[in-house]
């Protein structure tokens, strides 16, 4: 992930990988919390699809690393990357090369192969490393998957090499005809044949019950394993299959990934702080002794709000029970001892502790807020904190420490202030070694023209988050055209009922909004227009829901649809507007027609949209 602190592990070294792009993008997967969510993932496949047999699952173990893609020319390793963000990159073929878990030449004699995996950090090789780091006074690593990360992205191989990491292989692509391989559990057995590491706890089932019981099987058993893994990837094994199910615009459909549930540990609370949010939200946050779990070590948890501290009755100084799942902030379950009974109960404070406003509360909700959003600094660090992170402007380099000083010396005052700092301001603040101010100036003058989905994601409109960023973007495709919308236009918006549409409308007649926005143009930071990638408008309005095989995947047509200004739902209704009929269609077929949703097949579809 973007933001995972493993991308802040070595990251002086992060701008010196040339980037790569992958040849077929690298998806991610979605993730179920419950077997009841995978045996509904299950049965929503074979319904969707149609499936009379149960199909089969592979089950493997997630493997807690970093996903590299390998390429293999004319069967020797060319190049290697990391994932990055699925679509680029960073090339580390050197380092990889270090790595005995990989070939640098596969007998079968293939054209091209890629090849992913999980790059690892065996947990006794991590601690031997932390050992020796402690004993350099070196840095110390949180977890075997930041000593991973911080390990592949050396510039001196050599130190690779020393690290000792390992890969388990979990996916092919090969371009050849005389290679057949129908289904996933061959593909790994064929990478095993080629001489990758193959995870040996990989298993086929024959359905969603078996899986489930390989889930609960190592829930247990992953404790004594010597390598990482935080839950269990599950897979249609045909490949078949797999083509026709296709992807979301996130994550295949043919795969999910079960996530063990969070461990818990016990530890002591040593403070309670009082934080101040971006939107002036101020909650409390127990500050703990450091414990180690779920793979990373954790010395804050949320409190929530006030009640949650006066429901747990908890105290500075308390035994508490503390659970982390893998991307939910450490939360706080239970006070299992109190250390003290005679201390005063934690008050919730009355005054805003970084600006000394009175707080109010928000009507509707239990928090307290700060309502000097203009002035609270803490409020205005979160919110230019927030502007300069990856889903926002992405200004490398602006992490918590540098936008403190700005505003604590108050040269910053707005997102704005930012693009009017000059290199002699930014000699004032106290910049680590490797970070001058030129190239401060540099990275935040080179921020000027983002993409209008992370602009507006930037602007911290409540209740507009990323996803509703990029669905605004695609729809007005200038910021221009999403200023001027009105309340009717933005509820036509999926997912955007009166709540969100109610506050873009505020955001947007906010004279101090409109202020900023006009001086942030004047530094020339603007967004750029999203580009029309409709080739006709003849199905706006219309919905289309497609059932059965037609002669190419369910993906191609609906981008043909998206593509003529159309849309596309997976479930028949009154408001849909045609049903796209393969063969073998299924209880679509019937709704649509119960309903009296006409029916189309691939050739009236095609003259619909003159193709
Ligand atoms: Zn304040």
């Amino acid at each position: 992930m973007p933001d995972s602190p493993t991308n802040k592990v070595g990251s002086s070294a992060e701008k010196k990988f040339a980037q790569h792009k992958h040849k077929v993008r690298l998806y991610s997967l979605d993730n179920t919390y419950s077997y009841r969510d995978l045996e509904l993932w299950y049965e929503r496949l074979q319904k969707n699809y149609s499936l009379d047999t149960p199909p089969e699952l592979v089950c493997e173990l997630k493997i807690d690393g970093l996903a590299i893609s390998l390429n293999y020319e004319q069967s020797n390793f060319v190049l290697g990357a990391t994932r990055g963000d699925g679509v680029v990159g960073e090339n580390i073929t050197n380092n990889l090369k270090t790595i005995k878990a990989i070939p640098s030449k596969i007998s079968a004699n293939i054209a091209s192969l890629e090849v992913r995996g999980e790059v690892f950090m065996p947990v006794d090789v991590f601690e031997r490393l932390n050992d020796i780091q402690k004993q350099n006074n070196a840095k110390v690593f949180a977890n075997p998957r930041n000593a991973a990360a911080g390990s592949l992205r050396q510039l001196d191989p050599e130190i690779t090499r020393e690290r000792m990491l390992s890969m388990f292989a979990y996916y092919g692509r090969i371009d050849s005809d005389e290679v057949s391989i129908k289904s996933h559990s061959e593909m790994l057995e064929f990478l095993k044949s080629q001489g990758f590491n193959i995870n040996p706890n990989y298993k086929v089932c024959k359905d969603i019950d078996e899986a489930i019981k390989y889930c609960k099987l190592w829930d247990d058993k992953r404790k004594k394993l010597d390598y990482a893994t935080d839950g269990v990837v599950i897979k249609i094994n045909s490949f078949e299959l797999q083509n026709e199910m296709g992807f979301t615009a996130r994550a295949p459909r043919w795969a999910t990934a079960y996530k063990f549930p969070p461990e818990e540990m016990s530890t002591i609370v040593e403070d309670i702080e009082v934080n101040v949010g971006r939107s002036g939200a101020v909650t409390p946050v127990a500050v703990l002794q450091p414990v180690f779990i779920s793979g990373s070590t954790v010395q804050r948890a949320t409190l929530h709000n006030f009640d949650e501290i006066k429901r747990l009755n908890i105290n500075i100084g308390d035994r508490v029970l503390i659970k982390k799942a893998a991307e939910i902030i450490p939360k706080v379950i239970c006070v299992t001892e109190h250390a003290n009974n005679k201390l005063t109960p934690f008050e919730a404070p009355q005054y805003c502790p970084s600006c000394g406003t009175k707080l109010v509360p928000a009507e509707g909700e239990v928090n307290l807020y700060c309502p000097n959003s203009r002035n609270c600094p803490e409020q205005l660090k979160a919110k230019i904190e927030y502007w300069a992170s990856k889903d926002c402007m992405d200004i490398d380099g602006i992490g918590g420490n540098i936008v403190s000083q700005m505003v604590d010396t108050g040269l910053v005052k707005t997102p704005a202030d930012l693009y009017g700092l000059t290199i002699d301001d930014l000699k004032k603040l106290n910049l680590v070694a490797d970070k001058s101010a030129q190239n401060l100036y540099n990275v935040i003058q080179s921020s000027k023209r983002p993409v209008l989905s992370r602009f507006i994601n930037s602007l911290g409109i409540r209740h507009v988050g990323k996803e509703m960023s990029e669905q605004l973007a695609n729809k007005f495709l200038t910021l221009q055209n999403l200023i001027k919308s009105d309340y009717n236009e933005l509820l036509a918006i999926d997912g955007c009922g009166d709540k969100i549409a109610s506050s873009i409308i505020e955001f947007f007649s906010d004279s101090y909004n409109n202020d900023i926005l006009e001086q942030l143009e004047k530094y020339g930071v603007v967004p750029q227009d999203v580009e029309d990638k409709r080739i006709s408008k003849i199905l706006e309005g219309m919905t289309f829901v497609i059932t059965g095989t037609l002669s190419d995947t369910r993906d191609k047509f609906s981008a043909m649809i998206k593509a003529n200004g159309g849309k596309t739902s997976s479930s028949v209704s009154k408001n849909t507007s045609y049903v796209l009929a393969g063969d073998n269609p299924g209880s679509k077929y019937d709704k649509a027609a119960a309903l009296g949703v006409k029916i189309i097949n691939e050739n009236e579809f095609k003259k619909m949209i003159g193709s």
